[in-house]
């Protein structure tokens, strides 16, 4: 089993790559970050804790993403591969997956980072409020707040996983179709 994570600050166009990897590898896309709008969408009672949380441009906690990482892998035992977007995003959550992963007999075969300065996040996702409208995107002082915490509780990982020699760096500021191009060579 292949198990790749996508990384990079909030708007560096995991979700546009993740859908383009997936159509060519066959993997299974988890986005941490649709599991939480498919549970706001449908009033659960999770949804509704992450729902305050998200609005405001902070983590929610990591037992909750976890616990849906969690099932996500237990149910899908017969997929050709994982890719995981959104998650983790912070050092304990990194650390569960390493646990998880190891359970099933498997580990993290690549960090797919994607990398995007501060000032082009803020324009990207100022643009992507005006077509998908969602509530995170839209104000200023949410996003400044998602990229702190970026900066402070997700980058630290960027030395976790060099540490464990499977951390691969790509350019975001390119067109998607040569990000693609890029991050398909660090895929089996
Ligand atoms: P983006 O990468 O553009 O910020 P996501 O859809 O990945 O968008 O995430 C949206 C929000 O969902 C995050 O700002 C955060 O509040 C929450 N979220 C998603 N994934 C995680 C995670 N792994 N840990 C904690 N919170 C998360």
């Amino acid at each position: 089993m292949n198990y790749y994570i996508l990384f990079g600050p909030p708007g560096a166009g995991k979700g546009t790559q993740a859908k383009l990897i997936v159509e060519k590898c066959n993997y299974l896309h988890i986005s941490t970050g649709d599991l939480l709008r498919a549970e706001i969408k449908n009033g659960t009672q999770l949804g509704k804790t992450a729902a305050e949380i998200i609005n405001r441009g902070d983590l929610v906690p990591d037992e909750i993403v976890q616990g849906m990482i969690r099932n996500k892998i237990v149910e899908n035992q017969d997929a050709k591969g994982f890719l995981f977007d959104g998650f983790p995003r912070t050092i304990a959550q990194a650390q569960v997956l390493d646990g998880m992963l190891a359970q099933f007999g498997g580990k993290v075969d690549a960090v797919l980072s994607i990398t995007l300065d501060d000032n082009l996040v803020f324009e990207r996702i100022r643009h992507r409020a005006e077509i998908e409208g969602r509530k995170d995107d839209a104000d200023p002082a949410t996003i400044r707040n998602r990229i702190e915490n970026y900066h402070s509780k997700t980058e630290p990982l960027v030395n976790y996983y060099k540490g464990k020699g499977n951390y691969c760096e790509i350019d975001g500021d390119r067109p998607i179709e040569e990000v693609f191009n890029s991050l398909i060579q660090f895929i089996k």
